[in-house]
């Protein structure tokens, strides 16, 4: 049974540790209405940290729906005045930005697709110079509470209570709400921090991806001066370090835009809005998307990788190991929050410019031409299976191990 001071326990960790909410900061939360009293028990321990305004935006995919299906394409696009000011007020303050997923895998299906992205794609556009602003100065996080479509969809054979207790149960245990989970939080950073350096003396500038089982064989470039990071990260400024992900198990990187050649096979089915893509392959030449085919999704997995020019180039290589206890736990979550941190991953789309040494004294427009791709979207698809095995290359020519099996070699 998941108790009250349990959900107390992970709202405080949220606050706390995810966001790490300053005296007198602003903070914007991102709910669906699954959970009104966990995100106010979250909405309250911003408070007792110190928060001077927390503010809830709700949403609810039903409603999405009926926007989509009733409001021309134009109108749908539109970026109104309103919604303008207050990106620029959350850019001014850099307000704490909290989401809170529980939103149901397949909530969107049976949208007109191109509708919805077309929308989307301008949207984003406007909104993108805003945002821009503030990119690596404020502290966001992502975290997800049950809702019950989503627990239906992770559990089939339970009733909808028990399936949601379940998910509860699966949520608390990856997010290491334990006995003291501040504690926990503390401990893992500091582990995953210990890989980054390992990782990060080596200087690559090759990874070789192989498995056997599902066909997986790929090599992508690395800028040796873009690094590897992991668990949390400190904002550019203010020096406020925070977790943007609860949970998070991977260890990742931002590669050389313009290299990558051969073949990955999806090991898990990837949620893209609302829509499930699923048995999947991507092959790559000279960086970018040569083709792809899908046993379900296809026509939304073009749609993706034709957002915009940099869909169709990579953003994130990923090392989560396959004895990740979210992968042990045995459960697919459709959900990518944590579907990532149970295997290996690539992210088609935008890079992370702050991933790049340096990357202070730089303009966007600068990072991206050191090889850091640009796009409107980020989206991450899983390859690691048991028998993945990446050999690194470094800069002076040296072959290491780093995943062999599915397991750190390093
Ligand atoms: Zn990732």
């Amino acid at each position: 049974m998941v108790t009250k001071s349990k959900l107390k326990q992970y709202a405080k960790l949220i606050a706390k540790k995810g966001l790490n909410v300053q005296k007198g900061q602003e903070v914007e939360i991102f709910a669906d209405l699954d959970q009104p009293e966990f995100v106010k028990m979250a909405v309250d321990e911003c408070y007792l940290l110190g928060a001077k305004r927390v503010h809830v935006n709700w949403s609810y995919q039903p409603l999405t729906k009926s926007h989509v299906k009733y409001q021309k394409q134009k109108d749908l696009s539109e970026v109104l005045g309103w919604e303008i000011a207050k990106w620029e007020h959350m850019a001014d303050e850099l307000s704490c930005r909290l989401f809170i997923l529980s939103e149901d895998p397949d909530g969107l299906s049976g949208i007109n697709l191109s509708k919805f992205q077309a929308s989307q794609r301008a949207r984003k556009a406007v909104i993108k110079p805003i945002r821009e602003r503030m990119e690596n100065k404020h502290q966001w996080c992502i975290v997800a509470v049950p809702g019950r479509a989503w627990a239906k969809k992770v559990f089939p054979n339970d009733k909808v209570t028990v399936a949601m207790n379940k998910l509860w149960d699966a949520i608390l245990t990856a997010a290491r709400v334990g006995d003291d989970p501040i504690a926990a939080w503390d401990e893992h950073n500091r582990s995953l921090k210990e890989k980054c350096d390992k990782l990060n003396a080596l200087g690559l500038t090759e990874l070789y991806y192989r498995s056997k089982s599902s066909g997986t064989d790929f090599r992508v470039g690395l800028n040796p001066d873009v690094v590897f990071a992991a668990g949390g990260e400190v904002t550019e400024g203010k020096e406020v370090f925070f977790n943007p992900n609860m949970p998070t198990e991977e260890v990742f990187t931002s590669p050389l835009r313009g290299k990558a050649e051969g073949i990955v096979y999806a090991s898990l089915p990837l949620s893209y809005n609302g829509q499930l893509i699923d048995k999947f392959w991507i092959r790559f030449h000279e960086g970018k998307v040569e083709d792809v085919g899908a046993e379900q999704g296809e026509d939304l997995l073009r749609e993706l990788i034709a957002m915009d020019e940099g869909a169709s180039y990579l953003g994130e290589c990923a090392i989560v190991p396959y004895e990740s206890p979210i992968r042990k736990s045995g459960i697919l979550f459709y959900n990518t929050l944590f579907d990532e941190n149970a295997a290996c991953h690539l992210a088609l789309g935008i890079g992370f410019t702050n991933l790049l040494k340096g990357y202070e004294k730089m303009t966007e427009k600068e990072a991206f031409a050191k090889g850091i791709n640009d796009s409107i979207i980020h989206e991450d698809f899983m390859i690691g299976t048991a028998d993945l095995s990446i050999v690194g290359t470094t800069k002076d020519g040296k072959q290491v191990e780093i995943l062999k099996d599915g397991n750190w070699a390093i």
